[in-house]
């Protein structure tokens, strides 16, 4: 980005160091534009000025921290995150426990942009960074949010961490962390927390675009045995759609007619009730004719849809997402939508990531009791949840569709007749 670096360099008046990349720059020209030091220099569009005014004003720690009783009030006075035209450079000061990977996410930039731009060690572990010797950070920021802010909460009668994590919205090793010193947590006890206004998210509930009232989908692809050893009769491609995107140079995107259609439904659905506008790819459903498709185990009888997990906005897509880059709260709405078309028999998505899961869906609404049945978090005893374990699965979810009303061949992973043939031939053999 020629026109980035340019920019700032007439800023600072360095015009002779006319490189691209900003790794190559002196130290002196990464001087970071958001410090409260630079606050004179005003060369800057409007909106920038406004964001490195507002941040550098909150760098500044208060004597005494404000007391707040949830998340919302807590960021309530906090300005607005600021998306410049152009990148600019970030003096960012690192808060209690922060990764490298979410002040990547926060700044819609990376983890490896980081490294170089600050010559750090890039072997460095990124999660202990917060030592004396990277107090600061520069970055080179697409998006400007207001910086973590530190709190006191007061914990309430019979609160446990965990309440508090999520009242808060922080994560409850973090908060263990920055109170280690209080071992019990009594009524009235004052908790640090540092929250941060980057987990108010990016989705507009209920603004996307109005769901169709009908869905067309031609009839006749029909899905035989079973997801690990089956076929795929008259298979359906996956249409292109505004509501999704496919991945390209791909051959195994062929479904049911049963699977094609929930697809559309739960997208149109997800995309109007969150509001989530950023890319979601569809990477595999199964072959024309089904049968193996590898490396998969399943996706033989176009029934199973793998499902890329949607990136926080303005983040480049990667293949291999940190989870501090994705949407949890996108990936929930995106699960219950499928959830709620009412054919889904199963999502897979790895043990590793179910707590970002259940708490993104708990801050959205669910209690544990609507959760009981859909994930394993936080316990797996006596469950047998929608949202299951399977290895590997870290970067997308997949999602297994229920046997359509129009497929008597189709069958369970276990070699059984789905549940609803066998609820139509109870109902059948009742008087
Ligand atoms: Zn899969």
């Amino acid at each position: 980005m020629p026109s980035t670096s340019a920019a700032l360099l007439f800023a600072f008046g360095l015009g002779q160091w006319l490189e691209d990349d900003p790794s190559l720059l002196p130290p002196s020209a990464l001087a970071p534009v958001l410090a409260s030091e630079d606050i004179e220099a005003g060369t800057f569009p409007p909106e920038v000025e406004r964001a490195r005014r507002a941040v550098a004003g909150l760098d500044k720690r208060p004597e005494t921290p404000p007391t707040f009783d949830d998340f919302a009030s807590a960021i309530e006075d906090l300005p607005e995150t600021v998306t410049p035209r152009r990148r600019v450079w970030v003096r960012h000061r690192l808060r209690p426990r922060e990764r490298l990977s979410q002040i990547a996410a926060r700044y819609a930039t990376t983890v490896d942009d980081i490294v170089n731009d600050n010559r750090l060690d890039p072997n460095l572990d990124p999660d202990r960074l917060a030592s004396r010797k990277y107090r600061t950070l520069r970055v080179l920021a697409r998006r400007i949010p207001p910086p973590r802010r530190e709190v006191i909460t007061k914990a309430a009668a019979g609160e446990t961490w965990g309440d508090i994590a999520l009242r808060m919205r922080v994560e409850e090793l973090d908060l263990r962390s920055w109170n280690w010193q209080r071992r019990k947590l009594d009524a009235g006890r004052e908790l640090t927390v540092w929250v941060d206004p980057m987990a108010k998210g990016f989705l507009h509930p209920g603004q996307g675009p109005e769901p169709p009232t009908t869905f067309e989908v031609k009839a006749g692809a029909r899905s035989r045995g079973r997801p690990q050893q089956g076929r795929l009769d008259g298979g359906l491609m996956l249409p292109k759609s505004e509501l999704y995107s496919r991945r390209p140079g791909n051959g195994g995107l062929y479904g049911s007619s049963h699977t094609i259609e929930q697809i559309q439904r739960a997208f149109a659905a997800f995309r109007h009730d969150s509001g989530y506008d950023g890319e979601v790819m569809i990477g595999a459903i199964s072959r024309k004719h089904g049968g193996p498709y590898s490396p998969h185990i399943s996706h033989q009888s176009g029934r199973d849809i793998d499902i890329r997990l949607p990136l926080l906005p303005g983040l480049p897509t990667v293949d291999h997402p940190n989870p501090d880059e994705v949407d949890w709260y996108a990936t929930w709405a995106l699960i219950r939508s499928f959830i709620d078309t009412g054919e889904v028999s199963v999502i897979f998505l790895d043990v590793s990531l179910h707590r970002r899961l259940y708490e993104a869906a708990r801050i959205l609404g669910e209690t544990p009791e609507s959760l009981e049945e859909l994930i394993t978090w936080p316990s797996w005893k006596g469950k047998n949840p929608t949202v299951k374990h399977s290895a590997g699965h870290d970067t997308h979810i997949h999602v297994r569709i229920a046997c359509g009303p129009d497929e008597p061949r189709c069958l369970e992973s276990n070699g059984r007749k789905p549940r609803r043939a066998r609820m139509a031939r109870a109902r059948v053999a009742q008087p």
